[in-house]
C-alpha cells in the first residue's frame, strides 16, 4: 500500500520547515519536491517500503496510502495518523461516512529502551536445551528431538 500525496493540499511545508518533511524522512528517498508545481510526491511508489513515516509526519495531512479496496474501497481514502500513545487509521467513504481505528502503541522516549533487558546471551546453552520460545510446551511434547550426532 504505497502512499501518493494529494497536491491541493500539499504546501510544500511552506512556512513550517526549512524545506519538505516528506523528503526529510522517507527512508528509501522517494518522496521527492516537484520544484516546477511545489508539490512533494512519491517518485517510485512501487519501491514504497510502506513505513508510512512521511504520512505520520506531513504537518498538511496532504499524504495517503493506497489501501487494498477490501477495506478502502473505490473513491474513499485512508491515513493513519499519530496520536498520544497509539495510531489511529482514518477511512474515508466517497459518501461521506468516516471510519476511525485506533491501536495503542508504546511511547517509550527516544533512547531509552533497552531491547536487551532480562535477556541472556548464551547461545551454546539455549541451543543444547528446551528453552527456545518454549516450543515444546507449544508442541505439546515434555522434550524437543535433539541431534544425536552421527553414530
Ligand atoms: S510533508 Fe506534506 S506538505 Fe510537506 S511537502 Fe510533503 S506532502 Fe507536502
Ligand atoms: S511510506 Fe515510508 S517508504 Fe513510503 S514514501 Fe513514505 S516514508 Fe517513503
Amino acid at each position: 500500500m504505497p502512499t501518493y500525496v494529494n497536491p491541493q493540499t500539499c504546501n510544500a511545508c511552506a512556512g513550517e520547515h526549512e524545506g519538505p518533511l516528506c523528503v526529510y524522512i522517507c527512508p528509501n528517498d522517494l518522496m521527492t519536491l516537484d520544484t516546477e508545481q511545489n508539490k512533494g510526491f512519491n517518485q517510485e511508489p512501487e519501491l514504497c517500503s510502506e513505513c508510512y513515516a512521511c504520512v505520520k509526519l506531513c504537518p498538511q495531512d496532504a499524504i495517503f496510502v493506497r489501501g487494498y479496496s477490501d477495506f478502502v474501497p473505490l473513491g474513499a481514502s485512508v491515513q493513519p495518523k499519530r496520536i498520544d500513545g497509539g495510531l489511529t487509521w482514518t477511512v474515508k467513504f466517497r459518501d461521506g461516512r468516516e471510519l476511525q481505528f485506533t491501536y495503542p502503541s508504546r511511547s517509550t522516549p527516544v533512547g531509552s529502551s533497552d531491547p536487551y533487558k532480562d535477556f541472556t546471551e548464551d547461545k551454546e546453552k539455549d541451543l543444547a536445551g528446551q528453552g527456545l520460545a518454549g516450543e515444546s510446551k507449544w508442541l505439546g511434547v515434555d522434550v524437543l528431538p535433539t541431534l544425536q550426532g552421527n553414530k
